[in-house]
């Protein structure tokens, strides 16, 4: 992919893609609301492809890479591209689920790392400043930056706290097709990398380990873990370049709003 174009968008495909964002958005908010210790991750998974098809849209992953299913669904020590699987989620594990969605011709791809009943209070730290590090990021993706400014931002606030940055999986430009240039990584020189231009929309995804920064795949081909079995987190959005400055077409509002009526119930 590295050899083809940075593809700027026109403020109505921006508007469309926000769309294409905003539906992931109620997706992941829609996990928020039925994930808990029992439920399943193939089960999560179905009713996200329920709801994308009912809401208009086709989910983005299934199929792509042949990719078998609407969500990559990473527990635990797995990092990203996770399968969905029919083992019970515990009391104590997190899940980190991505997910993409194809609209108008053009996608959406966000992500959240969810936390599972109650969490070690190391691991929900974990999560707070991963999540911290993808809005640092997302401060840097303005015209005239560069791009690694994004990952300078996020390598330094997150390796001051001791954790590791994955470096072998990067964010990228999103539009018509799901990975477009240039790639994004989460580790960076200050004013080195494709100047950032008014246009650009990009996928920022901070994928952050307690431990080690080193992972390991598994047989299965897709699945990515950290080499010494910590946790890892991943939190995503998709981000315009408008006006000089980000706009985040993508929102946790949905995934905030369910959380906390979780909250309030119990
Ligand atoms: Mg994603
Ligand atoms: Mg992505």
């Amino acid at each position: 992919m590295s050899d083809q174009p940075i593809i700027y968008k026109t403020r109505e495909e921006i508007e469309l893609m926000r769309k294409s964002a905003q539906l992931v958005s109620k997706t992941l908010g829609l996990i928020a609301e039925h994930i808990e210790p029992g439920v399943t991750s193939l089960y999560l998974d179905k009713l996200a492809e329920e709801y994308i098809r009912d809401n208009g849209g086709v989910p983005g992953f299934l199929g792509l890479y042949d990719f078998p299913n609407t969500l990559c669904m990473s527990p635990n020590a797995q990092v990203v591209h996770g399968i969905p699987n029919d083992t019970p989620l515990q009391n104590g594990d997190i899940l980190s689920v991505d997910c993409g969605v194809l609209m108008n011709g053009f996608y959406g791809d966000h992500a959240y790392t969810f936390e599972v009943g109650e969490v070690a209070p190391e691991v929900s730290k974990l999560l707070e400043i991963t999540k911290k590090s993808l809005y640092l990021g997302i401060e840097q993706c303005k015209a005239g930056n560069r791009i690694g400014d994004i990952g300078y931002a996020i390598q330094t606030y997150t390796e001051k706290h001791g954790y590791g940055v994955v470096k072998e999986l990067v964010g990228h430009g999103l539009g018509r097709i799901m990975h477009e240039e240039p790639q994004v990584p989460n580790y960076g020189r200050r004013g080195r990398g494709k100047l950032l231009k008014n246009g650009l929309v990009l996928a920022i995804e901070p994928m952050i380990n307690l431990g080690t920064a080193r992972i390991r795949q598994l047989k299965d081909g897709w699945t990515i873990l950290t080499k010494d079995g910590q946790p890892s987190a991943h939190f995503e959005h998709d981000v315009a370049i408008i006006d000089g400055k980000p706009d985040i077409l993508s929102t946790f509002d949905f995934v905030d709003a369910a959380l906390a009526k979780k909250k309030a119930n119990t």
